[in-house]
C-alpha cells in the first residue's frame, strides 16, 4: 500500500490487525517530530508530555545528535564486538568522565541493562564477596518497574506484568519501596543478599518520589553489609529529574549505574551499566556480551546526546522549569476536585487523579488533552504523567500549563 493514501484511521488498524495487542496506544498516528513538538498525519501539532518515557529529553530529532547518527550510519555500522570499532573506545572514555566510573559495559535497551547488572552483580558476589555458588539474593522494592525479560518480571509485583509467564526465575526478596528499615532488616538477617537494586524515584509507579534521605539511608546499609547499590537510572537519569542523575540530590554514587532511554536521545537504543573495576573486571571475555551493544553508531549517538544535555544545560532547565509546572498544577489541584496532588522532581511529574470510581477517567482526560494539542498517557489508571522534553522553553511551558488547566476544568 502507498504510504502517503493511508489516513490515521487505516494506518490504526494496521497495527491493530498485524501488531501484537502488547500496548493501548492514545488514538493518534505521529509522523513528525521536532523538540518539544510531534504532528500527526494529518498534520496536527502537539507537544509530547510522554518524551518516549523520558528517552527524548534532549528533543525530537535534536539536529547535532541526528547529524553524529547520518554521518556514522554513511561510515560504519555494525562490526560486533569480535573486533575494535573506531568509535567504541571513545565513547567508553566519555561516558565513564561524565558519570565518574571506571568501566562502562555497554547494551542497547534498559531491560538489556538491567539484566547486565544483575549478572554483573552475582558474579561479585560469587568471586569478590565469597557467597556460595547460587545462592545471591537480590533485594528489589514493591511496585519496581525495571523492563521486561523474564528474569526482571519475576521479581515484578504487577500481576500484569508476571501472569503466565512463569517458571520464574529466583533469588529475589521484594521489599517495600521507601522504607530503609525494611532493607536494614533484610541485610541483617539474609547473609545471602549481593545487591540492592533501586529506581531513585519509582517512574512507571507514577513519578513516586521517595522521603528525603532514603537514598543515602539504603547507601549506607549497603556498604556496611557488603551488598552493591544498583540504581536503575534508565528513567530518572540524564536530566530528567533536575541534576544529571536523580542519585545526585543525596549525593549518592551507586556502585552499578544503569542507564538507557535517554543516553542517545531517543535515537537509537543504547544503554550502560558503569562501575569500578573491582566489580567490572569480574567478567572476562566471552562471558557476556550483545552483538549490537557497543557498535559504532550507538557509541557516537550517545556521545553527541549527552553532549546536548551538558551544552544545553538540560539539567537547569528541568530543576527551575519543574518548580514552575508543580507549583501550577499545586494551584489547579486547590480548585479541583478532580486533580488531586501532583508529584515528582525536576520534569518527571504526576497528576494523581480523583477518580471517584470511574476507572477510566485519566484515560479520558488524556483524551481530550490530545485534542487540546498535549500528549501524555496515564500509568495506572488514575495517574498521567507528565515529562515533556528537557529543552522545553518557559513560555512553552505556560502554553501546557493552561491547555492541561483548560482541560481539567472541562472535567469538574
Ligand atoms: C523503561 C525502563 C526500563 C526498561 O527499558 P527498555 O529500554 O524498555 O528495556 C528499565 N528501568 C526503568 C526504570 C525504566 O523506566
Amino acid at each position: 500500500m502507498e504510504n502517503s493514501k493511508l489516513t490515521s484511521t487505516n494506518l490504526m488498524e494496521l497495527e491493530d490487525k498485524y501488531g501484537a495487542h502488547n500496548y493501548h496506544p492514545l488514538p493518534v498516528v505521529l509522523e513528525k517530530g521536532e523538540g518539544v513538538f510531534v504532528w500527526d498525519v494529518n498534520g496536527k501539532k502537539y507537544y509530547d508530555f510522554l518524551s518516549s518515557y523520558s528517552a527524548v529529553n534532549q528533543g525530537h530529532c535534536h539536529p547535532k545528535i541526528i547529524h553524529t547518527l547520518m554521518e556514522q550510519a554513511q561510515k560504519l555500522t555494525l562490526t560486533s564486538r569480535a573486533f575494535y570499532n573506531s568509535q567504541l573506545g571513545r565513547y567508553e572514555e566519555f561516558v565513564t568522565r561524565y558519570f565518574g566510573y571506571d568501566k562502562v559495559l555497554p547494551m542497547n535497551t534498559g531491560a538489556e541493562a538491567v539484566e547486565t547488572a544483575i549478572k554483573l552483580c552475582r558474579k561479585w558476589s560469587y568471586e569478590k564477596k565469597g557467597l556460595p555458588d547460587n545462592s545471591a539474593q537480590i533485594v528489589v522494592c514493591e511496585n519496581n518497574f525495571h523492563g521486561r525479560t523474564t528474569t526482571i518480571i519475576s521479581f515484578s509485583v504487577d500481576p500484569e506484568a508476571s501472569n503466565h509467564y512463569g517458571p520464574f526465575t529466583p533469588g529475589f526478596i521484594v521489599i517495600p519501596y521507601n522504607d530503609a528499615d525494611a532493607l536494614e532488616k533484610v541485610l541483617v538477617e539474609n547473609k545471602n543478599v549481593a545487591g540492592f537494586l533501586v529506581e531513585p524515584i519509582q517512574g512507571e509507579a507514577g513519578a513516586y518520589v521517595p522521603a528525603d534521605g532514603y537514598l543515602k539511608k539504603c547507601f549506607d546499609l549497603c556498604q556496611k553489609h557488603q551488598v552493591l547499590f544498583i540504581a536503575d537510572e534508565v528513567q530518572t537519569g540524564i536530566a530528567r529529574t533536575g541534576k544529571l542523575l536523580a542519585c545526585d540530590y543525596e549525593e549518592v554514587k551507586p556502585d552499578i549505574l544503569i542507564l538507557g532511554k535517554a543516553l542517545s536521545g531517543g535515537v537509537y537504543p543504547v544503554s550502560a551499566v558503569l562501575s569500578r573495576n573491582d566489580i567490572m573486571e569480574v567478567i572476562k571475555p566471552g562471558q557476556h556480551g550483545s552483538t549490537f551493544g557497543g557498535n559504532p553508531i550507538a557509541a557516537s549517538v550517545a556521545i553527541s546526546a549527552l553532549e546536548v544535555v551538558r551544552d544545553e544545560n538540560l539539567a537547569e532547565n528541568a530543576m527551575r522549569l519543574g518548580k514552575t509546572f508543580r507549583a501550577e498544577m499545586q494551584s489547579l489541584c486547590k480548585e479541583s476536585k478532580i486533580a488531586s496532588f501532583v508529584r515528582g522532581k525536576g520534569l518527571l511529574n504526576a497528576l494523581v487523579i480523583n477518580d471517584g470510581g470511574h476507572k477510566d477517567l485519566a484515560w479520558d482526560i488524556c483524551v481530550s488533552l490530545l485534542e487540546n494539542g498535549l500528549l501524555a498517557k496515564p500509568t495506572h489508571s488514575n495517574i498521567i504523567r507528565f515529562a515533556p522534553p528537557l529543552v522545553i522553553t518557559e513560555q512553552q511551558l505556560y502554553e501546557c500549563i493552561a491547555i492541561i488547566k483548560t482541560t481539567i476544568r472541562e472535567f469538574e
